[in-house]
């Protein structure tokens, strides 16, 4: 019996005596005689319950069993936890200042995965590469101060603001933290405080302090923490926020709690500094273009440049015309924007664009469902005209390029389902008239329709 306890006993995680949690709750373990664990909060307990009291307590008493009883008190195998098996570590890729690529060398990346927005992606790179230069100059010249190029992205829903800043982090190899300013609140109130984006900002340099010093909070839905009109309540999500933000924006000192975003967690602290942080805030602002518009109709209206009163109304780009006084109209107190002095938006995706999203990035959609058909060594094809109908109906929902994959989710589940039942397809074409349910994709059988070039290669290795 004991000795099937002590077999596979290094591939199970110890437990403690005591409260039973395993070590990967409860920590290092400490070993006493008669192949008994203790965890240290355990132990503290047992000490202070020594110092305390002088009377017997089950701690002690558990310590002064006889030997021969504890022999049989070992906890069996099917009552503890296997050890999960270590992740083979990969080395960390950081960013490296003397190479840093050049802006347009990361614009052109940027091309691989995000579609259109030209302006966006030229701003985005010219302002990163000068922020990492501007921490490689301070490092080297400790007299030099450069300023801060935190960034203020608009754009409506769906049209790759997070992907933009995602793709960026991966690009250069930062450590990256996406937060929604609609979760945090004023210290104090229930929610997150400011200071909780620095934690995900740890945890995603795995807890390295240096690292994460220089690495990007994305802080998304900016405009719900605009100013509220009604000056009744206070404004523990929106102002207060903005107030809160502040100092992260600038650069100060923060004391960050390790592997928790709320500082009452019984969990270490360590101090931050956000100086060389890049902050990128990104949001929809839904009623700013209806500002812009006023503000330039005002502006047109009068004198020797009286325009017509609708000129901007049809204008897709409108956000592009925004100044910071649009920005204060909608509510951003002038402190918050004063610190966010690279400014773009944009552009509303329109139909070329989406299918264009659909079919040409690296890990496009499309691509994304012909390599999952090409394992069953089917080749997908789809027809232009039916690109175009899916960014039509994506268009019709208005959330951007969101929309496309619930479409071809949608459709592409009989195919997905039907097509590994027959060996013999060797070719589906999705049609238009399929999309609009008049009709049925093409299927084409093995040797009818000639297999595609990787097929073949495929097929040639698996027969090789
Ligand atoms: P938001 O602007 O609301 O932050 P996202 O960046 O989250 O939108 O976009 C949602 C998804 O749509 C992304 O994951 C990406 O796959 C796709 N997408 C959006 N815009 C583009 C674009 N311009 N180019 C390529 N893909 C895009």
């Amino acid at each position: 019996m004991s000795d099937e306890i002590n077999r596979n006993t290094n591939e199970y995680e110890e437990i403690c005596y005591l409260c039973r949690r395993p070590e990967s709750k409860a920590g290092k373990m400490i070993h006493i005689p008669n192949n008994i664990c203790i965890c240290s909060d355990c132990m503290q307990k047992t000490f202070d319950s020594m110092n305390s009291s002088g009377f017997s307590n089950p701690y002690m008493d558990m310590m002064n069993f006889p030997p021969n009883m504890m022999g049989g008190m070992e906890i069996p195998n099917n009552q503890k936890i296997k050890k999960t098996k270590p992740k083979e570590e990969k080395p960390v890729e950081k960013l490296d200042r003397k190479n840093l690529p050049a802006p347009h060398i990361i614009k052109e990346t940027l091309d691989q995965y995000v579609i259109g927005q030209e302006q966006a992606k030229k701003v985005i790179s010219v302002a990163v590469y000068n922020h990492y230069k501007r921490i490689a100059c301070m490092q080297d010249d400790l007299d030099m101060e450069i300023e801060k190029s935190n960034m203020l992205m608009l754009g409506p829903t769906g049209c790759g603001k997070t992907y933009l800043v995602q793709t960026l982090a991966r690009i250069l190899k930062v450590p990256l933290a996406i937060t929604d300013a609609t979760t945090l609140t004023e210290a104090g109130y229930i929610g997150d405080d400011v200071e909780s984006v620095l934690s995900k900002l740890l945890a995603a340099a795995d807890n390295d302090v240096e690292r994460a010093e220089q690495g990007i909070i994305f802080i998304d839905e900016i405009d719900k923490i605009a100013k509220k009109k009604s000056t009744t309540n206070r404004d523990v999500s929106g102002e207060s926020v903005q107030q809160g933000l502040l100092k992260l924006l600038e650069g100060s000192e923060v004391e960050v709690p390790v592997g928790a975003t709320n500082k009452n967690a019984m969990v270490p602290m360590t101090t931050m500094n956000t100086r060389n942080i890049l902050f990128i805030c990104s949001g929809a602002f839904p009623t700013l273009g209806e500002i812009i518009k006023n503000r330039l109709n005002k502006q047109s209206s009068i004198g020797f440049r009286a325009d017509l009163k609708d000129k901007y109304d049809k204008d897709k780009n409108i956000l592009s015309k925004v100044t910071v006084e649009d920005l204060r109209e909608y509510g951003m107190i002038p402190e918050f924007l004063g610190r966010l002095p690279i400014v773009f938006s944009l552009e509303e995706l329109d139909k070329d664009m989406l299918v264009r999203i659909l079919k040409e990035p690296k890990y496009a959609i499309l691509k994304q469902y012909q390599r999952l058909l090409l394992m069953d060594e089917v080749d997908l094809v789809f027809e232009p005209e039916a690109l175009e109908v899916i960014a039509e109906k994506a268009l019709e929902k208005k959330t951007g390029a969101r929309a496309l994959r619930a479409i071809i989710e949608e459709f592409m589940l009989d195919i997905m389902y039907e097509i590994p039942k027959d060996d013999n397809i060797g070719r589906v074409t999705i049609t238009k008239s399929y999309l609009e349910n008049k009709g049925a994709p093409i299927i084409e059988m093995r040797g009818v329709c000639a297999l595609p070039e990787r097929d073949q290669e495929t097929i040639e290795k698996k027969e090789g």
